[in-house]
């Protein structure tokens, strides 16, 4: 039986950025992941200024393509509005490696079946025990599944579904591009491009809706496809992957003894723009300060929603009033 202080299921982003804030105070931290790293993320890849500011991410160190998009294309009801911004991409092969690392925890590839609560601690397969214990291992992550599952059930109308597909392309339109609520879609499609000639496409949406519409997500993808073929000259060239989701939904029980859940296991993304990946970041060192510190383990500041003041947020407040968000449309 293998020992650790704390252990934290997964070593995605909120994985490792609590393994990070862990190791830093001098604790005794175990990552495990049922992947060996670099692996494969399906995710668009696009990080906010609150991301890079909340890892102290000093991007000139950064040793994989990073992205600065000079605009985004907000394409909604028919306009098509290129609006500033500074906002960035990354490849979550290259990024979620590199943070794995950069947290300085020990790392062992395992993928987690069976956890039981063992005095003040977890038994984790019978072959790892902690005292506290971190969930961080996505949708279907089973510290939730062990030591949550009676207590906290899914809201489904908060549960996303998306299809996506990453690949080398040289693309020459280096904004990023979204479209939002298209032929009926309860949610919006993208093009996101990367550092090092990578582009990332994709749609996702509100699953619930979309079914209760008779519509599924392929009908979407092939929509998708059409206009970039036609707008861009972009022929895709394999089939895409999904993964689901959940956005920030009303739960408050997000600790239970000694185990925490963040990012994606506690479904925090946003409910506009399906942010996941900086919720995710902030949970995890929300947790580990709770080890460390001692404190209330709080979602204060992981607000559920990406957009903050500006024109985005009133041209987006403007169709969400007329029932057009992602949750509601
Ligand atoms: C198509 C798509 C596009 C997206 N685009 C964006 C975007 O552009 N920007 C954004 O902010 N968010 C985006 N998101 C959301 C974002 O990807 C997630 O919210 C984010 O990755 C959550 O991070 P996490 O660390 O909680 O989980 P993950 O990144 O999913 O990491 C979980 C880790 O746990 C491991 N694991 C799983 N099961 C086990 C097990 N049993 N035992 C051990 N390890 C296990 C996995 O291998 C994985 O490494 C997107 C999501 C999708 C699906």
């Amino acid at each position: 039986m293998r020992n650790a202080e704390v252990i934290v299921v997964g070593g995605g982003p909120a994985g490792s950025a609590a393994a990070q804030r862990l190791k830093a105070a001098g604790a005794d931290v175990l990552v495990l992941d049922k992947e060996h790293f670099p692996r494969h993320k399906l995710c668009a890849g696009w990080i906010t200024p609150q991301v890079v500011s909340d890892l102290r991410l000093e991007i000139q160190a950064y040793p994989y393509g990073f992205l600065n998009f000079r605009r985004i294309h907000w394409h909604m009801l028919g306009l098509n509005m290129p609006l500033p911004c500074v906002q960035h991409s990354i490849r979550r092969f290259e990024f979620d490696a590199w943070l794995l690392q950069h947290s300085g925890a020990d790392f062992v590839q395992h993928a987690v079946k069976e956890i039981r609560p063992d005095g003040d601690g977890y038994v984790i397969d019978e072959a790892y025990r902690c005292r506290y214990l971190i969930g961080a291992a996505g949708t279907a992550c089973p510290v939730r599944r062990s030591l949550f599952g009676h207590v906290l059930q899914r809201n489904r109308d908060l549960q996303t579904v998306t299809l996506e597909l990453e690949f080398p392309h040289d693309w020459q339109d280096p904004d990023c591009h979204l479209w939002f609520f298209e032929h009926g879609l309860p949610g919006y499609a993208w093009y996101v491009p990367k550092a090092s000639g990578w582009l990332n496409v994709g749609v996702g949406a509100m699953a619930a809706r979309m079914k209760r519409r008779g519509a599924n997500i392929r009908e979407h993808w092939d929509h998708l496809m059409s206009k970039l073929d036609r707008q861009f000259g972009i022929r895709t060239p394999s089939e895409p992957s999904g993964y689901s989701y959940y956005l920030l939904g009303g739960m408050d029980t997000l600790r239970a003894g000694n185990a925490f859940l963040s990012g994606d296991s506690a479904g925090l993304a946003t409910r506009d723009l399906c942010e996941g990946i900086g919720p995710a970041i902030r949970s995890g060192q929300r947790a580990a300060e709770a080890i460390v510190s001692g404190t209330a383990y709080t979602l204060d500041g992981i607000a559920g929603a990406s957009l903050g003041g500006g024109l985005i947020s009133k041209s987006m407040d403007w169709a969400f009033a007329r029932g057009a968000s992602p949750v509601h449309y």
